[in-house]
């Protein structure tokens, strides 16, 4: 209990596999300073942890406050957590990375209490507290990045399951026999709609010998789907159904959602859905043609206002009750 003058404040940090991101808000969530780094996981955890640490003093010391001042930080990671002990394990985009307990780590660098969630959970948790998910009871959050993560929010709480693995959106299975999915499955949702499916269904068609204006836009640099989407913007036919069959199976798998979960919403966010329209409308118009018509007419498709800081906003979320009853 603190009888001093000074703000009572929180952070947040958004550890990702090519940059970190750390805010320091207030408890209400108001956010005063924000800054972010190049994660350089190649160096390790060691390293990693390091850069954390030193960002989120810098982040504090811009805000007027020290990291042992905080109430209690929250960190999102892009893996599994085991979120009671604070330990990530085996987080696909952190190399060497294995059973590390980062919220203990953290919080005895940083001198205060910390939670650990993956950031598919926080992002869930940011748009539902401070989104487009605000007011609703029953929300999804799906990101289509390299990869496609996700959070269930049902009765306005993250649904954790079991043992907290709940909310894997992007590994159910749309084709029996299809592509590799890197989970280890095949025709995972993942493998079939992320930006990194796009990106391989393009080199695929380039390696044929293709020779439409993908292959221009793509000579001699990395073939993403941001390029994909330029290509079918600009009239490559070939493109144009590389994004349509993504659409599909993303449309074939918010159709599944709507059935299982009955949501008021669907927040879309990550990088391949920054591709935005050509993408989503016609992935809506799937769900809407295959979803169970009472579940579809009561959801709505949203593109994630909050983008690349829905994950920090979601960490913040994460340690607001627990800064409060501290
Ligand atoms: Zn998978």
């Amino acid at each position: 209990m603190s009888t001093s003058a000074s703000p009572q404040l929180i952070a947040g940090v958004d550890l990702g596999g090519t940059k970190v991101l750390a805010s320091v808000a207030t408890l209400d969530g108001q956010i005063l300073a924000t800054d972010r780094r190049p994660t350089e996981a190649e160096k390790g955890p060691q390293a990693v942890v390091q850069r954390i640490i030193d960002l989120v003093g810098d982040v504090c010391r811009v805000a007027g406050t020290t990291p042992s001042r905080l109430k209690a930080v929250g960190i999102a990671v892009p893996g599994p957590v085991h979120q009671e002990s604070g330990v990530v394990t085996d987080p696909p985009n952190l190399p060497g990375w294995h059973n590390v307990p980062i919220g203990p780590i953290l919080s005895d660098a940083l001198g205060t209490p910390t939670v650990v969630d993956n950031d598919g959970n926080a992002a869930a948790i940011g748009e539902h507290r401070f989104g487009a998910g605000v007011g609703t009871r029953h929300m999804l959050y799906l990101t289509v990045s390299t990869g496609v993560g996700g959070g269930i929010i049902i009765n306005g709480e993250l649904y954790r399951g079991a043992s907290g693995a709940a909310g894997e959106l992007g590994h159910i299975i749309i084709e029996a026999d299809g592509p590799a999915c890197g989970c280890g499955a095949h025709g995972c949702l993942e493998a079939l709609a992320s930006g990194t499916a796009i990106a391989r269904e393009a080199r695929a068609v380039l390696a044929s010998g293709y020779d439409g204006i993908l292959a221009t836009l793509c000579a001699g640099g990395e073939v993403d789907a941001e390029v994909v989407a330029e290509a079918a913007d600009a009239g490559d036919r070939a493109a144009a159904e590389i994004i349509a069959r993504a659409a599909h199976y993303l449309g074939l798998g918010l159709a599944t959602f709507v059935n299982l979960f009955n949501p008021e919403m669907i927040v879309i966010g990550g990088g391949a859905a920054k591709i935005g329209l050509p993408l989503l409308a016609p992935a809506e118009q799937t769900m809407r043609k295959v979803a169970f018509p009472l579940p579809a007419s009561a959801v709505s498709i949203v593109r994630s206002p909050l983008e690349d800081d829905a994950v920090v906003r979601g960490a913040i979320a994460l340690v607001q009750a627990v800064a409060r009853n501290s």
